[in-house]
């Protein structure tokens, strides 16, 4: 169990990690973006064909590519923003919602 397991609904924005702040170059790692985010990506693998056109919109490079191949998403990084689902070409990602219990 990780410190995000603690947040659900009722937590108070000032319990949550602080945003808008750049300490350092490519840090970006070290924030779980996904910490916040109430709906999430997910990936019809019938219909994916691997085009890869998801991984460069990503705002949070949450997509990643292995072997030519789209890999599993990032979901500690993705926040939920839904860019990739308009971006899917084939209608392969579907926006869902996050349940209290699946926060990281
Ligand atoms: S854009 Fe859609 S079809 Fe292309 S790799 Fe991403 S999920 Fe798969
Ligand atoms: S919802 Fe946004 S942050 Fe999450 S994987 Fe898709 S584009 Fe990236």
């Amino acid at each position: 169990m990780n410190e995000f397991s603690k947040l659900n609904e009722t937590t108070p924005w000032q319990e949550l990690t602080e945003g808008m702040k750049i300490f350092t170059g490519g840090n970006s790692r070290d924030f779980n973006t996904g910490e916040w985010t109430t709906i999430k990506p997910v990936v019809n693998e019938e219909k994916c064909r691997h085009c890869l056109i998801c991984t460069p919109v990503c705002p949070d490079s949450a997509i990643p590519v292995t072997e030519s191949r789209r890999g599993t998403i990032d979901y500690a990084h993705c926040k939920g923003c839904g860019i990739c689902a308009k971006a899917c070409p084939f209608g392969a990602i579907e926006m869902k919602p996050v349940k209290p219990a699946e926060k990281r």
